[in-house]
């Protein structure tokens, strides 16, 4: 069928993924890669069955996504094709929203760019760090530079539907919704930012304070959503948003039937918020009128960026390759598949 539209101009979700490398101790236990990807869309997942009469095969199943990212693949390369097509739209009074999902552990915090125990990543080769110098190379281009726009960035985290400033010692922040379905944090921080330098020493404050003061760093950030916004604001009117969201483990969702309270009300939360994310996705994705974004505390923050008509989002499904993750990346294939 011949459409007069470009049928990109209309379409406001990408959905990726990224497989990240076999990492050391997958090596060391000869850890069996299960993933390959063989075009730049086209990604297989080799599951190994056991037959009955006990000769192993593979069973294959084949997934296409808008991209599809190797373990050869570079941040900044993620990046050029995921996060930033959605910079401009912010420049245009856009608002836009880019999700790193996956098991724990599958690389969401080294692709966004929040993560600095390790040595081999920093706050400068992320996501949130790209996207934030394209933002000022936009900026200083002859077009927006003389618009009065001012950016800002906030940081934050969602734990068990609480929202935690990470911009501000963690102070626990209050959510409201106006009559007019406007909603709004209470007391969030918002910092001017004057160059990607001064983006970076947020990152790297909000970072550090996400993951201080807990003995299990990695155990209690894979149970919230971290969202880093860079905000657009013309004569102090919000103009444009980009908010980039580090999610929970999905496979923290499945602790529903744990033995202790507090983590199964986590593992609950945690699959209210996935779910309702998916939703309002679709939503955006179908351009329906109705999005259900009371369901969760990460989409009523987020609400405003799942509707109107300038809204884009961005999926990156993160997976990891090895056999024993085979079940959880099923299910974040799934997951990314449902989106389209
Ligand atoms: P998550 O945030 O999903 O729990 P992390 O980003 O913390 O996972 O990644 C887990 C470990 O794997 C980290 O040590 C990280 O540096 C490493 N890693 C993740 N993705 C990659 C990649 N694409 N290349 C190299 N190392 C990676
Ligand atoms: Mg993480």
């Amino acid at each position: 069928p011949i459409s007069i539209t470009d049928p990109m101009e209309e379409h406001r979700i990408c959905v990726c993924v990224r497989k990240r490398p076999l990492n050391k101790q997958e090596l060391l236990k000869k850890e069996c890669d299960v993933i390959t990807v063989p075009s730049k869309c086209v990604l297989l997942v080799h599951e190994p069955k056991l037959k009955v009469d006990l000769t192993k095969y593979l069973e294959t199943q084949a997934f296409r996504f808008d991209f599809s990212f190797d373990e050869s693949s570079s941040n900044e390369m993620v990046y050029r094709f995921t996060a930033r097509p959605l910079v401009q739209t912010i420049f245009e009074g856009g608002k836009a929203t880019c999700f790193a999902y996956g098991q724990t552990g599958s690389g969401k915090t080294h692709t966004m760019g929040g993560d600095f125990s390790g040595r081999a990543q920093n706050a400068s080769k992320g996501i949130y760090a790209f996207a934030s110098q394209d933002v000022f190379l936009l900026l200083s281009q002859p077009r927006y530079r003389n618009r009065d726009l001012e950016v800002y960035v906030t940081f934050f985290e969602i734990y068990n539907g609480k929202v935690f400033d990470l911009l501000n010692k963690k102070t626990k922040l209050r959510v409201l919704e106006d009559g007019k379905q406007q909603v709004q944090v209470v007391g969030l921080q918002e910092r001017q930012v004057g160059c990607a330098e001064d983006v970076i020493r947020m990152i790297e404050m909000g970072s550090a304070c996400r993951t201080s003061g807990q003995t299990f760093a990695n155990a209690s950030s894979s149970r919230s959503h971290a969202c880093f916004q860079i905000i657009l604001r013309r004569k102090g009117k919000m103009f444009g948003k980009f908010s980039l969201v580090d999610l929970a483990g999905n496979e923290r969702g499945a602790d529903t039937s744990s033995a202790d309270r507090q983590t199964r009300m986590e593992g609950a939360e945690i699959n209210k918020s996935l779910l309702a994310l998916k939703e309002c996705i679709r939503a955006l994705g179908q351009n329906k009128s109705h999005t259900p974004f009371r369901e969760s505390k990460l989409t009523q923050v987020l609400r405003d960026s799942f509707i109107g008509a300038n809204s884009r989002t961005c999926m990156i499904a993160m997976i990891s390759p090895g056999m024993s993750s085979c079940e959880y990346t099923l299910n974040t294939l799934r997951y990314a598949d449902s989106l389209e």
